[in-house]
């Protein structure tokens, strides 16, 4: 039995944990209040929202099995909807049907339910930001937090965190260190609105332009987890509120990383109403930014390990991209051939 530490409680690192776990000793160090990294689940006063990944797809054997566990047991759901795409006609912005028939799954009742479910039984410490990693003379790998304090000595480190962030975490001038890529992710602005229920209800969620990418009615899906009481109000027409999540752009966040929040609120406001010609609530509001959200580019795939060092890397960022690519990433490294720990 070794010890390992694992750092980063999103899909890959719980994952991995959740793998390692029957055989080894495996605590995991978290920065956060919660578990899930980039599927993180709001719970306000006034709304819930999904902040970060919207929905999932599945295409591996392998993930497609794990999707079928979550389905059973009921922390994973069918979206079932067709996204709109936003076009531009005549100075008018519309939205029109696209022909997409991906089949997409959400989290029950989350996104982060599944961060919830891979983490039964695991070990996690919460509020723990790992700031180095130190290899010792008698082969050990010693873990300091920012404060400069000793938070263990351990056989091996899995580290499931950006690749950005997996940089500064690795022992200066290791050819490890060299061989991560740098500069993979594009930022995201994420911002939840709260407006009358006044868009037709077949609008869950469309493509946006090249301000705001993605934007989905947060209360269909929750409305997936209702009972049927819900959803005659919703065929009766009753009027409430709605709540809206909207992505901008990678182009946008990056050319708007200085922004503030109220003022990623106006522009997320001025967007809303000008696409769906609805009012949006000027109280209660979120702004969220992500500085690694998604990939520039999904292409690679790989295997970050040291045999020497016994560190590893994974992440979306190193097996395509996306919650798919995260779960793979840690399925990836625990099965190579030269995955010694
Ligand atoms: C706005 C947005 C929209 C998205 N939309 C989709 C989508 O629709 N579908 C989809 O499949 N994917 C989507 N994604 C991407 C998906 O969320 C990620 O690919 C996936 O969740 C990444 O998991 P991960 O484990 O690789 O990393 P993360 O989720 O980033 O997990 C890393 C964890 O490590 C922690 N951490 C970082 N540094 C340290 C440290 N030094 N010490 C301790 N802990 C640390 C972080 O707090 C975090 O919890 C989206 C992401 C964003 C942000």
């Amino acid at each position: 039995m070794k010890k390992i530490a694992i750092i980063g409680a999103g899909i890959s690192g719980l994952t991995a944990a959740r793998e390692l776990q029957p055989k080894h000793d495996v605590i995991v160090f978290e920065k956060s209040r919660g578990r899930g990294g980039r599927t993180a689940h709001k719970r306000l006063e006034w709304g819930n929202f999904d902040i970060g990944a919207q929905y999932f797809t599945a295409r591996s054997t392998e993930f497609k099995k794990q999707v079928d566990d979550w389905l059973q047991k009921g922390c994973v759901k069918e979206w079932e909807f067709t996204p709109l795409k936003l076009e531009q006609k005549a100075e008018r912005a519309m939205l029109v049907a696209s022909s997409d028939s991906t089949e997409r799954y959400i989290g029950n009742p989350g996104m982060n339910s599944i961060a919830h479910d891979l983490s039964n039984n695991i070990n996690i410490k919460f509020n723990v930001r790992v700031k180095t990693i130190v290899p010792t003379s008698n082969d050990c790998l010693e873990l300091f937090d920012d404060k400069n304090n000793l938070l263990g000595s351990f056989d091996s480190v899995i580290i499931a965190v950006p690749a950005e962030q997996t940089i500064d975490l690795l022992p200066d001038d290791t050819s490890f260190r060299n061989s991560i890529p740098s500069s993979l992710h594009t930022p995201c602005w994420a911002v939840g609105i709260k407006t009358p229920k006044k868009v037709a209800p077949e609008i869950q969620g469309a493509f946006g332009d090249k301000t705001v990418s993605w934007v989905s009615r947060q209360s269909a899906k929750q409305y997936l987890f209702q009972s049927s009481p819900m959803q005659t109000d919703i065929d009766d027409n009753i009027e409430q509120d709605d709540f809206w999540m909207l992505h901008f752009s990678p182009e946008w966040s990056t050319k708007n990383l200085e922004a503030t929040k109220p003022e990623v609120f106006a522009h997320a406001k001025s967007w809303f109403t000008r696409v769906f010609k609805v009012p949006v609530d000027e109280q209660n509001y979120l702004v969220h930014f992500w500085r690694y959200a998604n990939l520039k580019d999904n292409t690679l795939s790989n295997i970050f390990w040291d045999n020497n060092l016994k560190i590893g890397a994974i992440g979306d960022w190193s097996s395509g991209g996306r919650i798919e690519g995260a779960f793979t990433s840690a399925l990836n490294l625990i099965n190579a051939e030269n995955f010694k720990l």
